[in-house]
């Protein structure tokens, strides 16, 4: 159920019906917008009686939630979420948030090196997995916590935000404290301890979609990272599992305006996974950015022949360079910016 409060209710007032929820046994969940305030409850496994939080003052009124999720729907809150990762960073806002970097941290070389070339074109963020989750045990599997320290220092050096992988509780106690956001992958989309744990991290989620799952389930998903107390979740689309044999996944962009209408959070795009070769990347970034996508997460190496994973889907330098140029004219028309291109390297800064 959720409880909207009057648009001039007090802080005290909500405060008040939060204490209520709580003395019920449940879990109260305020979410402030610009109108008014919605508080969502969890924790029920029976529908909750309206008639104990009605006569409360400042309550407008409460509504029974149909759907299997309520904490990342609309109907919660109505505004747009913004994940905000400090010193101008946001994902959601009307700047796109362009995340890039390579699939996995080789080197500290190769990690500064992409670093270099993704902050020069504009990139925020940059990824790189630490942790890979392969489908072959005898593929690379990341460097571990060498690979964690080599991306906070990528951080020092060039001032980008770093998302990197948690593949399991261990890793992400890791990731929590190296990095800015933390990745869910696609293969634990539904590991559900993980999620929780995630929504126990004191670091936004980055959860990707599930390579089978329904809008559904990549919705009730993020409901598990909420229902713990962490309301910083991006979604990103990135591809599914289908028929089609001309692309690695097919990456499905009809989930962004569902997503859209459905919940308040941010979704990103992810058209190197959900295309896995090089030529179709910037392709399906215009059109990300086109339907509506809050951002994107790109795989760029500058050697990519030499990549110990995903080479064939990224993109060398001078095509993200291009395709930063390319989606700066299509968000204009949605009026969606993207970052200005680079300042100087820590280390290259007069002291
Ligand atoms: C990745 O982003 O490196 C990755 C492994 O992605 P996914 O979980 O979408 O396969
Ligand atoms: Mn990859």
């Amino acid at each position: 159920m959720l409880v909207i409060m009057q648009a001039h209710a007090t802080e005290e007032q909500v405060g008040a019906v939060c204490r209520k929820i709580e003395e019920l046994g449940f879990r109260a969940h305020p979410m402030p917008g610009p109108t008014r305030t919605a508080i969502g409850i969890t924790g029920n496994t029976v529908p909750v009686d309206p008639a104990a939080l009605e006569g409360l003052a400042g309550v407008a009124e409460c509504i029974a939630v149909s759907k299997p999720y309520k904490l990342v729907a609309r109907e919660l809150k109505e505004d747009n979420t913004v994940v905000d990762l400090g010193d101008g960073v946001r994902v959601g806002g009307t700047e796109l948030a362009i995340i890039a970097g390579p699939c996995a941290v080789e080197s500290r070389e190769q990690a500064f090196a992409i670093a270099a070339k993704v902050k020069a074109a504009g990139a925020t963020l940059f990824r790189g997995g630490a942790y890979k989750p392969r489908s072959s045990p005898y593929s690379f599997q990341g460097l571990g916590e060498e690979g964690l320290k080599i991306l906070a220092e990528v951080r020092a050096e060039f001032g980008l935000k770093i998302v990197t992988e948690a593949v399991d509780s261990e890793s992400l106690e890791l990731v929590e404290h190296y990095a800015d956001v933390i990745q869910i992958g696609a293969r634990n989309m539904q590991n559900f301890s993980l999620l929780k744990r995630a929504g126990r991290a004191a670091k936004p989620v980055l959860l990707k979609r599930g390579l089978s799952a329904t809008l559904d389930e990549f919705l009730m998903a993020a409901e598990y990272i909420l229902a713990e107390g962490n309301y910083n979740v991006i979604l990103c689309e990135r591809g599914i599992r289908t028929f089609a044999d001309h692309t690695r996944n097919t990456l499905d962009l009809s989930v962004i305006p569902a997503v859209k209408r459905l919940s308040h959070l941010p979704i990103i795009v992810d058209p190197s996974h959900g295309t896995g070769r090089r030529e179709k990347v910037i392709p399906l970034s215009r059109a990300a950015v086109a339907v509506g996508a809050d951002g994107l997460l790109v795989e760029v190496h500058h050697q990519p022949e030499q990549a110990l994973s995903d080479g064939y889907q990224s993109l060398l330098p001078d095509q993200f360079q291009q395709l930063m140029e390319e989606i700066s004219q299509i968000g204009a028309v949605l009026r969606r910016s993207v970052a200005r291109a680079a300042g100087t390297p820590q280390s290259l800064r007069a002291v």
